[in-house]
């Protein structure tokens, strides 16, 4: 099939047309009103895929550690041990947390944390009880394919050993973070400690195989090319044709203010707002076999999130309840958000919100 621009190339999608990694790239770089007709199509395929419902689960986010061993260029989270403004918590500030959660009626704690040099397996096996202890019944969401690396380094054992253990120990879903942009090249530059694309890709299918899911993640905008976040999406797009293991796209567009990458030069000031729009609504369109899309309120604010809801989006992530993470690479706003802020941008819309459990069951 040859294509002679946009406009024909979506109505060969609104054809049925499943889109090649070159033609994505074609709708990636769209310009001008030719951006409007991208988003159109993705709002359709929402329409068609999921409905009018918009999403969101309410959960808060616990924070282990800032020390990690990974100081990615891109993140103004992650300390050394002996920088200032360190912690660790202990089990006594872990379950405080958890309680917190729980008094909160959240359905999921997902742990946020940098990758201690020091932990091993028994640490997070640790994490699982105490959590559980303090916030029974909640899902918890946790360690992504880079910790999971790193604690199966420590122990000397297989990384689908730890996942194993970590499900039996009441892990809910696996973190589909540390991706960043799976291409090697790219992540000599933002992220050179972490794991490689191919161990990524083996962790996660891991995980999905002994059936513990996982979400699927992008960060955008600081030093990539749209053809490796092209890239990027085709490997999650061929990996969900195998397992079917991811619950969602997040889509996670890079805070700059207060990261080596940008102050050194590298990255750029993170994506624009036509990179937001054609990143949601580009990732609808080629990823046909993940449902769910999810827009970062907390990183791209809340009228950009109702746009996103606009070209192709459907869920709005968490309620969170702190986000260190965003907070210290430089945004604002990016803690908490009300289900009734929620509800009224997505009101406006004439769409329908409606509170989810992490695996997509409506509460
Ligand atoms: S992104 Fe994660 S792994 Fe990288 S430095 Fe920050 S906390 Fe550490």
């Amino acid at each position: 099939m040859t294509h002679t621009g946009i406009p024909h190339l979506i109505s060969d999608v609104r054809g049925g047309h499943r889109l090649t990694g070159p033609e994505a790239l074609l709708l990636m770089n769209a310009q001008g009103r030719d951006i409007l007709r991208v988003a159109t199509a993705a709002d359709e395929m929402r329409e068609q895929r999921v409905g009018n419902v918009v999403t969101y689960v309410r959960n808060q986010n616990l924070h282990v550690t800032n020390i990690c061993k990974n100081l990615c260029g891109f993140c103004g989270f992650g300390r050394n041990a002996g920088d200032e403004g360190v912690y660790c918590c202990d089990k006594v500030a872990i379950q405080a947390q958890a309680r917190l959660a729980y008094e909160r009626n959240v359905t999921e704690i997902c742990l946020l944390s940098g990758v201690h040099p020091a932990f091993t397996l028994d640490t997070f096996v640790d994490l699982l009880h105490w959590i559980h202890e303090a916030a029974p019944g909640v899902h918890i969401h946790a360690f992504s394919p880079d910790e999971v690396a790193h604690v199966a380094e420590k122990n000397g054992c297989s990384t689908r050993d730890v996942l194993l253990l970590l499900q039996a120990e009441g892990l809910g879903t696996l973190q589909g973070t540390a991706a960043e942009i799976l291409v090697d090249s790219v992540r000599e530059v933002i992220c050179p400690r972490k794991v490689r694309t191919a161990d990524w890709v083996r962790i996660i299918k891991e995980s999905h195989g002994i059936g513990l899911r996982s979400t699927a993640t992008i960060m955008y905008g600081s030093y990539e090319a749209a053809k490796d976040q092209i890239e990027h999406l085709n490997i999650l797009r061929e990996i969900q044709n195998e397992t079917h293991g991811f619950t969602e796209l997040v889509t996670l567009p890079y805070v700059h203010t207060n990261t080596p990458l940008y102050q050194q030069g590298i990255a750029r000031p993170g994506p624009t707002g036509r990179e937001d729009i054609l990143m949601i609504a580009v990732s609808r369109l080629f990823l046909d076999n993940i449902d769910s899309i999810q827009v970062a309120w907390g990183k791209v604010g809340l009228k950009m999130t109702q746009l996103a809801l606009l070209a192709g989006a459907n869920d709005l992530a968490g309620t969170m309840f702190t986000d260190d993470v965003t907070g210290d690479a430089g945004a604002s706003g990016s803690d908490y958000l009300d289900p009734k802020d929620m509800e009224r941008i997505v009101s406006d819309l004439g769409r329908t919100l409606k509170q989810r459990t992490t695996l997509y069951e409506i509460v």
